[in-house]
This record gives structure tokens, C-alpha cells and sequence, in this order.
């Protein structure tokens, strides 16, 4: 029915068991509108309300902040601050630039300032990157985060908004109002189509990845694309063939270590034999990683481990 939220009609009997731990004349006590505004033999359906007990660290944290008259809206710096620190741990670890990975929610406000709180931490000698992964919702959120990305000088900015990045019209208008250089084409596949998109003005640099676009030569022939054009390509994401194909490319700025945070190692599994690691820590003195230089990848594998692990088999011939 139109204006009132979905309801269903069911007996005491199942109501009772489908919340055996939180009964439903408990439930009925609660103050708000989903238990005060239906005959008693109408169940509402709206999950917003949690049916269940909340957990005891929740009670605990709210009934301390209660008793602390502490009622107000949070100031919500916490996350920037703990941004910043990872930031700073990286560079110490020998990192020349670090990339953000900001929220899902597409909140143009927390992101930018999210943004400009790291820069302020490490200064102006760590290259800073954002990648919002197409989470802000509309060309406009994309326009007021990348105005502080101008504002912090940041190196590049990535893959804004939800035209899902595969817009050339979209980013080029974005382009004309940014002064930093975007990076597009993670979301576009094929030579041809990053090829239109570069030329149709979609991106300053292109983006590639020797897993995802036809293997190292799909991957190198989008680096001599861009070269061709005069512009910069950025590999996406690491791995031995990422390393090699980053050392045979003149045009190109930093090796990727992809979705790393604090107590959050990268998610390969440890499947080499030969020291070769993606971890966090891996990275050289010089912030440089080692391209591993045996036969073939140059990397060899724990086949034990593998097999060991393996929960499926395909064979490509
Ligand atoms: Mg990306």
C-alpha cells in the first residue's frame, strides 16, 4: 500500500520464535513507530530497527557516554587521524607516495577532508593519491573533491564518480575544471576503448594491468599507447608480471600495492618459494620493490602449499 511500510500478519506463536531472544512483548514495550503504530496482530518488517539485543560492547560504549552527558554529534576526526597515521607509517617505511582508499558511502565532505588531513601530515615531499573507486554519487561530488585535491596539490585522482569511470565526455569536462591530472581507465577495457577514451580527452594517464587487459602484452602495448600520446601510463595493482612490465616502461610512476591498511596485509596468499612478498613491510630502503630476475616471472612457487590449499583446478589449453 502506498505510504505505509511492508507489514505482514502472523501468529503469536511464530512471532514469539522468530525472536526467542528478544521476545516480541518485549518488543511491544519499544517507544518507536514500528511497534506503536500497527494492531497488535500486524508484524512489521522494517529491518532499520534491530530486533535483537544489541551487543554488550554497544550497550557498554553508549551507557558510558550517557552517564558522560556526552549526547552531541561526534566531531568525526578520528578516521582522518588514523588515515594520517598509516600514511606517515608508510612513509617511514620508505614509501615516496601513498594512495587513498577512502569510504562506500560517497560523502564528498568526509573525503576531502580526509584528503587534505593527510597531505597536512606527511608534507610536501610524499606523492598523495585518492581513489575513490566510483563511490561519490554525482559529477558534482567528483568536482568538490578534486578541487581539494587541487587545494593539497595531490598527484593524481582516480576513478571519481559513478558514471562507473567508463564516461570520456564526463571525465573531459572534469578535466577542463581540475588542475589535477586524472587517472581513468581501470573500468575500461581493451586497447580500442582506452585508446578512444585518451583521445576522446577522457584522462591524463592511462591505467593498465598486465591481469586484467591481455596478459603483459595487452598490458605493454597500452604503455606504448600512452607514450605514443605523449602521456603517463599507472599499472594497477601488484604482482611479479606488474613488476616486470613497470621496469620495461619508461612512462610510468609508482608500483601499487593494492588494498593494504593497518593490520590488513595484502590479500594474496603466500604461495612463492623464493622470498618474493607483497607485504607491506617488502619495500626496500630506497621505497623501491626488487623485480625478481629468474626464468620466466622469475618468481618460484610453494607447490606444497598450494596444493595443500587449492579449492579448485582449472586447466586453460
Ligand atoms: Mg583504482
Amino acid at each position: 500500500m502506498a505510504g505505509r511500510p511492508p507489514t505482514t500478519t502472523i501468529s503469536k506463536m511464530n512471532a514469539d520464535s522468530q525472536f526467542r531472544w528478544l521476545p516480541l512483548a518485549e518488543l511491544r514495550e519499544r517507544t518507536s513507530i514500528k511497534w506503536r503504530a500497527f494492531e497488535p496482530d500486524v508484524l512489521p518488517l522494517w529491518v532499520a530497527e534491530m530486533d535483537c539485543a544489541p551487543a554488550p560492547a554497544v550497550v557498554g560504549a553508549l551507557t558510558d557516554a550517557l552517564h558522560r552527558g556526552d549526547t552531541g554529534y561526534p566531531a568525526g576526526t578520528a578516521y582522518a587521524e588514523a588515515f594520517a597515521d598509516f600514511a606517515e607509517h608508510c612513509k617511514e617505511l620508505g614509501y615516496t607516495g601513498f594512495k587513498i582508499h577512502g569510504w562506500h558511502d560517497g560523502d564528498r565532505r568526509r573525503e576531502a577532508k580526509n584528503l587534505l588531513g593527510v597531505r597536512a601530515r606527511v608534507g610536501d615531499d610524499m606523492a598523495l593519491m585518492i581513489d575513490p573507486a566510483c563511490e561519490l554519487r554525482t559529477f558534482m561530488d567528483a568536482l568538490y573533491v578534486g578541487r581539494a585535491c587541487d587545494e593539497a596539490g595531490y598527484f593524481w585522482y582516480e576513478d571519481p564518480y559513478r558514471d562507473a569511470a567508463v564516461s570520456a565526455f564526463g571525465h573531459k569536462r572534469l578535466r577542463e575544471k581540475l588542475k589535477t591530472p586524472l587517472l581513468i581507465s581501470e573500468h575500461v577495457r581493451g586497447l580500442e576503448q582506452k585508446g578512444s577514451f585518451v583521445v576522446m580527452g577522457g584522462c591524463d594517464m592511462i591505467h593498465a594491468d598486465p591481469e586484467y587487459d591481455m596478459g603483459i602484452t595487452g598490458c605493454m602495448k597500452i604503455a606504448h599507447l600512452a607514450e605514443a600520446l605523449g602521456l603517463d601510463v599507472q599499472l594497477h595493482a601488484s604482482g611479479p608480471a606488474h613488476r616486470h612490465c613497470i621496469a620495461a616502461i619508461r612512462n610510468t610512476h609508482f608500483y601499487e600495492q593494492a588494498l593494504v591498511g593497518p593490520d590488513m596485509p595484502n590479500a594474496m596468499p603466500p604461495v612463492y618459494a623464493c622470498g618474493y612478498s607483497d607485504l607491506l613491510e617488502a619495500v626496500g630502503a630506497d621505497g623501491c620493490f626488487p623485480v625478481p630476475d629468474g626464468p620466466g616471472l622469475g618468481v618460484t612457487y610453494d607447490w606444497d602449499f598450494i596444493e595443500k590449499n587449492r579449492t579448485s583446478h582449472h586447466v586453460f589449453e
